[in-house]
């Protein structure tokens, strides 16, 4: 590490509170958590649909399931959307208006496996 990358870091360090790696791995798991709740009612999609289409063959027989799909879709986005970062306190995947699923924060870039040595 030079002297300039000393800098930074402790730049960094001063602009976020001081939060012990136990805090982070515990906001992590739990931002993980809810991402995980968001792709599985995602993934679901297909098969709930395909299912349905086969019982009631007919598009307007599977609406009510779609919409009670889109429901609980809309309620893990929500859910999803308001994990917060465990370092800098801000929704992790929302920045404004804009929510975005990336692999880290938003803010402060904290990486969403930020707490394991090993990256997956
Ligand atoms: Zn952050």
């Amino acid at each position: 590490m030079d002297h300039h990358e000393v800098e930074v870091a402790a730049a960094a360090a001063e602009a976020v509170q001081p939060v012990d790696p136990a805090e982070i791995a515990r906001g992590l798991a739990v931002v993980r958590k809810r991402r995980w709740c968001l792709w599985t009612v995602l993934i679901v999609y297909l098969p709930t649909m395909y299912v349905t289409q086969k019982i009631t063959h007919s598009f307007n027989g599977s609406m009510p399931v779609f919409f009670i799909w889109f429901a609980v879709l809309l309620g893990v986005m929500f859910y999803s959307a308001t994990a917060r970062c465990p370092r800098c306190r801000n929704y992790y995947h929302m920045h404004g208006m804009m929510l975005l699923y990336l692999r880290k924060c938003l803010h402060c870039q904290l990486p969403i496996s930020g707490d394991k040595s090993d990256k997956y």
